[in-house]
């Protein structure tokens, strides 16, 4: 409800310029019923209101012989009074009443006090069952009869009520699958069982479970300094457990189609730098500072003609399907490196179908194994590139990069390695940093004066300190043990905002927007328009080389602004799910695990 003076409506009335009251007050009731009017009820009960206002207003008017001042004079005191409109709450001023359902118990309380104290217990339990029939809520209703006639039924209903709210107890697999989630150590999970050891099952059976998830103990072995897993049984294994998952859709399989089932499976291998412990080793030459890894990971089980039907896909990157082949403590080199790809090849190529039954039918598994989780060094060893200046997959080398009308021969066993989306992003955004430091002097490899180095390094340093204060990232710093600051989360949060990213480093946003753009392409994980991507890739290309003609690509810009579309059209799943990203999350898990469960 909303109340307002009878002035209030007349003032309302004469800003109408007709000149009959009649026109006047038809124009007020109209402004009433669509300013209130919100249903047909406030509608109706408006003109009702309003009606009886209209008759007093023309009776007051022609005794004041339809005269404005005579009128306001004689009528001081009526104008005075109010007149109620009936509205919906939302239009109230001030602050707005919650309905009913939304209030607290004790508001609601306050609100039915009135009810409660004039009207008997029976009349209102009684009243509440009509509504409810009324409304067709014919069980509450019921239940509602049920529970207040007789207080055993109503403690039959809680105790039914409150058993349907317990769970059911929490299957081994499921209570490891919540340990892992949530790495959870021994005592970490007996602590979280204390609370309800009906619900979740002794560490015991999760350990058991825990052992399911590993290929036969007599495939794998250790040494001192090298682990490593037969690669048939740990793919027999992988096969074995996915088909437990996916029992329902494989027992619909036609016969074809279980024999001819195929399991899609990236793997790469890459060396990375760890904290040495105090470890004594048998052999004095062997260190713990180096790592050397080789993992594959499921990415799609196939089959029928063409391998068209996908029977499984992997849901995410994530490192959880991240299957370790073979982990060494030993430093990437070139020799290392070579010797690990052929190690894995050789394993691929010796490689037996998985035949399993299931319900009595039996499948067969066929393996495809794809070199993709690999960045730039790798890729150059296994195309024995031996300079890192050359592009590996067309032997072109930086100081062509710029010359965009010279195509060379691709080699096409090149293409297998996919794009290296993680690296890459990392490398482009390198690549942006290092030409923004030169921009102030526009020397590539020239001879460069002493001032002219101080030019860029102070370029640099500018740069760093602005990404540090605006973007909260630090770009380019070396970090105290390895490697440097440039990680795939400092080089997400450079293309995140390129109009900064643009405005810190002085390069061309449409670049820098275009390159954003590309990298989001090729790690969406979609299938991608090879000839619109190889349009939009060359025009960057294209871009650049008219903005910085003096400074050549580098090898990364190249491989995915010139080749990036051949490599995307040779891929048999879509680019974005090669990424190495899953491996190079699996370092970081690896490092973690020898820290806190070396025993
Ligand atoms: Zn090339």
């Amino acid at each position: 409800m909303e109340v307002v003076t009878r002035r209030y409506l007349f003032d309302k009335m004469i800003e109408q310029n007709s000149p009959s009251i009649n026109d006047k007050l038809e124009y007020l009731q109209n402004y009433l019923l669509v300013s209130y009017g919100d249903s047909d009820e406030d509608k109706k009960y408006i003109k009702k209101k309003f009606s009886y206002f209209k008759t007093e207003i023309k009776k007051r008017w022609s005794k004041a012989r339809s005269t404005l001042e005579k009128f306001l004079i004689s009528n001081d005191a009526w104008l005075a009074g109010t007149f109620v409109i009936p509205i919906k709450t939302y239009n109230k001023p001030g602050r707005p009443t919650k309905i009913f359902s939304e209030c607290s118990d004790r508001t609601k309380r306050r609100k039915t006090e009135e009810v409660r104290s004039s009207v008997s217990k029976e009349v209102i339990v009684h009243a509440a069952q009509v509504i409810l029939q009324k409304e067709g809520k014919r069980n509450a209703s019921q239940v509602l009869k049920d529970i207040t006639n007789s207080p055993a039924s109503a403690n039959e209903c809680k105790k039914i009520h409150s058993k349907s709210k317990t769970q059911d107890p929490l299957t081994p697999r499921e209570a490891l699958r919540m340990c892992v989630d949530a790495d959870l150590t021994r005592s970490q999970y007996e602590i979280v069982r204390a609370t309800n050891r009906s619900h979740f099952p002794c560490y015991e059976l999760v350990l058991k479970a825990k052992e399911e998830c590993y290929p036969p103990k007599e495939t794998i072995r250790v040494t001192a300094s090298c682990a490593e897993s037969d690669l048939q049984s740990l793919l027999d294994h992988t096969v074995t457990r996915l088909s437990i998952f996916l029992e329902e859709v494989l027992m619909t399989l036609t016969e074809i189609e279980r024999n001819s089932l195929q399991i899609i499976c990236k793997w790469g291998c890459d060396g990375s730098q760890q904290a040495q412990y105090k470890q004594k080793f048998m052999n004095d030459a062997d260190s713990d500072a180096n790592i050397f890894l080789s993992s594959f990971v499921p990415l799609q089980i196939v089959c029928g003609k063409d391998k068209r039907k996908i029977v499984w896909q992997n849901p995410t990157p994530s490192p959880r399907y991240c299957r370790p082949i073979r982990f060494r403590f030993i430093k990437e080199s070139v020799d290392i490196t070579k010797d690990e790809i052929n190690y894995v090849r050789d394993s691929v190529k010796s490689l037996k179908a998985t035949e399993m039954e299931l319900n009595g039918q039996k499948f067969s598994f066929s393996h495809s194994l794809k070199m993709t989780m690999v960045d730039g060094k790798v890729c150059n060893v296994a195309t024995d590139t031996k300079s890192t200046s050359r592009c590996y997959i067309c032997g072109a080398t930086s100081k062509e990069f710029n010359d965009l009308s010279k195509k060379n021969e691709i080699h096409p066993e090149s293409l297998e390695f996919g794009l290296s989306n993680l690296h890459a992003r990392i490398r482009l955004f390198e690549s942006i940093l290092h030409l923004a430091y030169k921009l102030p002097v526009r020397k590539y490899r020239e001879r460069k004066t002493e001032a002219e180095k101080m030019l860029e390094q102070q370029k640099k340093t500018e740069i760093q300190q602005r990404f540090r204060e605006e973007v909260g990232i630090l770009v380019d710093m070396p970090k105290c043990n390895f490697g440097n600051t440039n990680d795939g989360n400092t080089s997400r949060r450079f293309f995140e905002n390129p109009y900064l990213a643009a405005e810190i480093t002085g390069i061309d946003f449409n670049f820098i927007h275009r390159i954003k753009v590309i990298l989001e392409a090729i790690s969406s994980g979609h299938k991608i328009d090879v000839p619109k991507f190889d349009k939009y890739a060359m025009e960057t290309a294209k871009l650049y080389v008219e903005l910085y003609g003096w400074h050549p690509m580098t090898p990364t810009m190249h491989k995915i602004l010139v080749h990036g579309g051949k490599v995307i059209e040779n891929s048999l799943v879509p680019i974005g799910q090669l990424s190495e990203e899953a491996a190079e999350a699996r370092n970081k898990h690896f490092r973690s695990y020898r820290l806190n469960f070396a025993r």
